[in-house]
């Protein structure tokens, strides 16, 4: 008998965590005879793209839909940040580093902890394990360690994130993890060439609270002056998916990583923002000094 596939997948608006634990994931779940595949959703962005070029990773499978599919979720547990085709698949594992949100009617296998990356569970895992890491499966957990922690400029960093990414620079053979990882991050941290659709879809997130959706778009620069540039058309755009999605409101969060801080710029309903932080919002954006985290410094606050 043909063993049955099981797609290792992450969210939607795929980021370098989601893609490269993805990999990483599917040959850890392959030494324990597993027919694991790893895919992605959507399009790659840049920094992503970037770091599988560098290690060396050719023809990820992009999937459109995971209906009929058994599948292992990685980096999220949401349905609504899930691939098309979630509600007719079968999520058979989850490894994530996100607040649960997951309902089941059968028991899964989910690993679930507080680390500034999915990566760091997997690798942290593969050590305990023994696992043999290969240069590029290292290679690929560190770049995602680094992008999701803002090379351990984000408020989620953890000692685990730390000490997991320097034996993985070890393995990688990366001796600069700082240069290295800022080298990484500005592949994204521009706006320049992007349109405004872009921008705000290079890594969007729904959220549901109280029968209340929205949604969240995050963005790095390092420079927030690109970001008032664009302002106007990224209002319109934001409007628009707003509309389209019957949101009650939506974000554009633009983190400056050298400044340490985001300009968040916001349509429709803005009283939950205005209330979560204490401020008054004026022509739709307000700079928050040290925000760094969707998940952390803005998701709770309007939960
Ligand atoms: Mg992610
Ligand atoms: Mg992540
Ligand atoms: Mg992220």
């Amino acid at each position: 008998m043909e063993k049955e596939i099981i797609y290792v997948i992450g969210h939607k608006s795929p980021d370098t965590d989601t893609v490269c634990s993805a990999i990483a994931y599917s040959s850890f779940l392959k030494k324990q005879k597993i027919n694991a595949i790893p895919a992605y959703y959507g399009e790659l962005n840049p920094e992503t793209e970037y770091a599988l070029d560098l290690f060396k990773v050719k023809d990820l499978l992009n999937l459109k839909s995971v209906k009929g599919k058994s599948v292992v979720l990685v980096d999220h547990n949401e349905a609504i940040q899930s691939p098309d085709g979630i509600e007719d698949s079968k999520v058979v594992e989850i490894v994530d580093h996100h607040k649960i949100g997951f309902s089941s009617s059968d028991p899964i296998a989910f690993i679930a902890r507080p680390y500034g990356s999915t990566a760091t569970i997997i690798a942290e895992r593969m050590f305990l394990e023994q696992f043999k890491i290969t240069k590029q499966i290292a290679g690929l957990l560190l770049c995602a360690i680094l992008s999701d922690t803002i090379v351990f400029k984000s408020t989620t960093t953890t000692k685990t994130d730390m000490k997991i990414a320097k034996e993985l620079a070890v393995i990688a053979g990366v001796t600069n993890l700082k240069i290295f990882g800022i080298e990484l991050k500005k592949k994204k941290a521009s706006l320049s060439g992007l349109s405004a659709e872009k921008i705000l879809y290079s890594d969007f997130k729904l959220f549901e609270a109280s029968d209340k959706k929205f949604g969240i778009g995050q963005i790095e620069v390092v420079d927030l002056k690109e970001g008032k540039e664009r302002k106007e058309d990224i209002i319109k755009k934001l409007g628009e998916i707003v509309e389209k999605d019957g949101l009650s409101f939506g974000v554009l969060m633009m983190t400056d990583i050298i400044k340490e801080g985001s300009e968040l710029i916001i349509v429709g309903d803005i009283k939950p923002i205005e209330k979560a932080f204490k401020v008054k919002i004026k022509d739709n954006s307000i700079y928050i000094p040290g925000m760094m985290s969707r998940k952390k410094d803005l998701v709770p606050k309007l939960m």
